[in-house]
């Protein structure tokens, strides 16, 4: 499925079979000196296939083809090398570049992260079960190569009559993206904004409150006159009602942490995650797929953060499990 969403600018959708994402937004960009492509999908087959089938028809010649990844996300980065061509470049921000070779390093041991996971009561035999199926781990690029650039904040990139401005704006992953044409007022969201789907905002090693970071970067691009936004995944729609309804939202989620440990203190985040509500095609907790269980206890814990960091609630360590309460006034 390929789609001109702007003059010169084109949509390829490829498909995430059995992922709640349904699809990733792959971009192409057509320049008169270089074709550049947004997002690549899983390092997955059928990824691949849809991939090189909306490029083809696209007549995207490889060998002047660059690529640039909104963040470091599988489903994003999971094919960045297979799509450049030999000799060009894979931009990615150089915060999310530092992460991912780390990650790619066959030293790299996945327990720095999964340590806060036992810590909040998450069980050891459904841990491995995510670590095991995960595609952060399992369709992942393999590593990093000569043509990564790295980009900060304010770099812009050029392709035919467009310049890509670089936002960093971390909270999804540390150093997620977005990329704006300021004089045509389009916006590569990334997963910073989405719009039939709230991004998923989780706890990072390297960042002490991501969700507060994510909602100071949302403020800071509020205001950016946009025309038309270009998310990474599914649909589109208007930029600032999005932003605000997703600002809206976290608030509410912080509330109802704060009602749950009024009514039950001393609860660890996985016994938090459980009494939150989800959106989720699953009768109850204990019929959410892990990865799902994962992801969901993830977002609990950026929100325990954000409540620690600004010190309306404690934490207790007992027994190697972090407790929660509500700060007394
Ligand atoms: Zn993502």
């Amino acid at each position: 499925m390929v789609e001109e969403v702007y003059r010169n600018i084109y949509r390829i959708g490829v498909a995430l079979p059995g992922n709640p994402l349904r699809e990733l937004n792959s971009y192409l960009i057509r320049g008169r000196d270089r074709d550049l492509l947004i997002d690549t999908g899983f390092r997955r087959p059928i990824c691949q296939q849809m991939l090189e089938k909306g490029l083809s028809e696209l007549g995207s010649d490889p060998s002047r083809r660059d690529v640039l990844v909104t963040h470091l996300h599988s489903d994003h980065c999971g094919m960045a090398d297979l799509f450049a061509g030999p000799e060009r470049h894979i931009y990615m921000s150089g915060v999310d570049l530092e992460l991912f070779a780390l990650s790619s390093d066959p030293s790299y041991s996945w327990d720095t992260r999964n340590y806060r996971f036992h810590e909040e009561g998450f069980p050891a035999a459904l841990l491995e079960e995510v670590y095991a199926t995960n595609p952060a781990r399992t369709e992942k690029m393999p590593g990093v190569d000569h043509r990564f650039l790295p980009l900060k904040d304010g770099d812009v990139l050029r392709v035919g009559d467009y310049a890509l401005e670089t936002l960093l704006v971390p909270g999804h992953t540390p150093g997620n993206c977005m990329f704006y044409l300021r004089d045509q007022q389009v916006m590569f969201t990334g997963d910073h904004v989405l719009f039939d789907i709230t991004p998923n905002i989780t706890n990072w090693v390297s960042m002490r409150d991501s969700l507060g970071s994510y909602l100071d970067q949302l403020r800071r691009v509020r205001d950016l006159p946009v025309r038309l936004a270009l998310p990474g995944h599914r649909k589109t729609g208007n930029y600032r009602d999005r932003v605000d309804a997703i600002l809206a939202h976290h608030k509410r989620r912080l509330d109802e942490v704060l009602v749950i440990l009024g009514d039950r203190p001393g609860l660890c985040g996985y016994d938090i995650a459980a009494e939150m509500r989800w959106k989720i095609r699953a009768r109850s907790w204990e019929d959410f797929p892990p990865v799902q269980k994962w992801f969901a206890v993830g977002e609990c814990m950026s929100h325990l953060d954000y409540h620690l960091v600004r010190g309306s609630i404690r934490c207790e360590k007992e027994g190697g499990l972090r407790r929660y309460y509500l700060t007394e006034e």
